[in-house]
């Protein structure tokens, strides 16, 4: 709302709108300034009430450093200025823009785990889940249409490895395309290890592929995540760790945990787990409602703000290892770090704007479909295929569904959003507003995305804001995207 007899200022929430610059009040009272492009500064109360009276009142120090920071406008606006500004926007949105990055191939729903979280399927025995060769072969030649020229291909399920014969076929027709097309390819495969053999391992690491697994902690909270018949997931997990690390290479594989309701008691024992295994990164994932997952939710779930206190509490754990010498990073925290601190967008599809789902990542699933996000395909194990976008191999590029997430997602169009102190670094999750609500266009606030993220940032900017050198000296790092030239300029 304009709120009366101040120029140009907008209240909703927390949240402030002065000119172009939106000012946020965080839990603690601090209150942060954001630029359109993602600029910040924290301001005191004085200068706040400098503003509300209008720019010109601003003490010329303070106006100074806010115009370097793009959060107020000069008057005399270069054109220099201008497209510095503009620059800054492109580089924030570069990997949302820069074609289809991401290609997700899931070979088959298999899996021998029955997770009661699991968004997708319990189908070990079937049959029906599988992908043909004929939509096999369509989607690896349809990944070469996309003109990104770093192709990432990740194959998902299910566990790709009860298929490993699909894995394989794909992976060389996909190298013998490139030797033409000389793109740079990265291939990863997500997988619970279980199926792992020595065999599989000498192929990876002939063809130099990733491994993903799931540890959700230690054994018991592992085992309760993820039961098998025999309740020996995590042991099997952690043998297929070894053996990958033993063949394939020490860094070969990566792993990441899923919080159920079971987890929020225990932040500092899961961060301790992936310590004790040598894993260099661990990812706070909430649990996503989708499929089983959803059904699930009255048992497994939690409200957006025990999510928090377990999130905060582990990632403090995390900090404090990193303080210890030992190097372990935090995903979320490394996103949100990219997000607030880097010029170059690291590409989180959840967090682009507008939405990365169909724009830099597709999913040729196992049904013969192609869907533009993970969770879309997920969305369509529970009935609800409004995101399904064409047959793979199928020609025109689901244009409509694609229009759709796009007028979805674009933060300065949707209400809510536009006022949003993090609207540079976040916007609307159309996919998750279809799963949750069942319209893409629910009203962002009421979201568990938009909760979720509002935490997020505001954790990690009061974080900022009382943090010793050292530690923001760490998110600093943190924040590089891989490849980008702040990393790059490190070495
Ligand atoms: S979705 Fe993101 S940008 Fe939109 S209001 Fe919520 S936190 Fe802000």
């Amino acid at each position: 709302m304009k709120t009366k007899g101040v120029k140009n200022v907008t209240t909703e929430g927390n949240d402030l709108v002065i000119g172009t610059m939106r000012i946020r009040r965080l839990p603690s009272g601090k209150l942060v300034a954001v630029s359109e492009e993602g600029d910040w500064e924290f301001l005191d109360e004085g200068t706040l009430a400098f503003l509300e009276r209008g720019v010109d009142a601003l003490p010329i120090d303070t106006a100074a450093r806010l115009l370097s920071k793009f959060l107020i406008d000069s008057p005399f606006q270069s054109v220099g200025m201008q497209l510095l500004k503009r620059s800054r926007l492109e580089a924030k949105r570069s990997t949302v823009q820069g074609g289809t990055s991401l290609h997700i191939i899931v070979p088959t729903l298999q899996c021998a785990h029955s997770c009661k979280y699991c968004q997708v399927s319990r189908a070990l025995e079937s049959q029906g889940h599988t992908m043909s060769i004929e939509d096999l072969d369509a989607a690896c030649d349809s990944i070469f249409e996309s003109p990104s020229p770093v192709l990432t291909v990740e194959f998902q399920g299910g566990d790709p490895l009860l298929r490993f014969d699909l894995v394989q076929r794909a992976i060389l027709r996909i190298e013998a395309k490139n030797a033409s097309e000389g793109r740079s390819l990265r291939f990863v495969v997500a997988s619970t290890l279980h199926q792992l053999t020595p065999e599989m391992c000498g192929f990876f690491k002939q063809h130099g592929i990733f491994l993903s697994t799931s540890i959700d902690g230690p054994a018991a909270l592992h085992n309760q995540n993820r039961p098998t018949r025999e309740r020996d997931a995590y042991e099997r997990t952690l043998a297929g760790i070894e053996l990958a690390r033993a063949i394939i290479g020490p860094t070969s594989v990566s792993a990441l945990m899923t919080t159920t309701r079971a987890s929020l008691g225990y932040p500092h024992e899961i961060v301790d787990e992936y310590v004790r295994l040598g894993l260099p990164e661990i990812f706070l994932r909430p649990l996503s409602s989708y499929g089983f997952a959803k059904r699930n939710q009255s048992k497994l779930g939690y409200s957006v703000e025990e999510f928090h206190a377990f999130y905060e509490a582990a990632l403090e754990r995390v900090l404090w290892w990193n303080s210890q010498g030992v190097q372990i990073r935090e995903v979320y925290a490394s996103i949100i770090c990219n997000k607030i601190l880097s010029t170059f967008d690291a590409g989180y599809v959840d967090l682009q704007s507008p939405t990365g789902a169909g724009a830099s990542v597709l999913v040729y699933n196992y049904d013969g479909y192609v869907y533009p996000s993970d969770e879309a395909r997920m969305l369509a194990e529970t009935g609800d295929v409004s995101l399904r976008m064409m047959s793979i191999g199928g020609g025109s590029m689901g244009a409509d569904i694609l229009g759709q997430l796009r007028s979805a997602s674009e933060p300065n169009k949707i209400d809510g959003c536009w006022t949003c102190a993090y609207h540079a670094y976040c916007g609307p999750n159309p996919v998750d507003a279809q799963a949750q609500h069942g319209s893409m266009l629910a009203p962002v606030r009421e979201t568990e995305h938009c909760a979720r993220h509002l935490a997020l940032f505001d954790g990690m900017f009061e974080r900022i804001a009382v943090a010793p050198e050292d530690q923001l000296d760490l998110f600093h790092l943190w924040a590089r995207p891989a490849g980008s030239p702040e990393a790059v300029c490190e070495g």
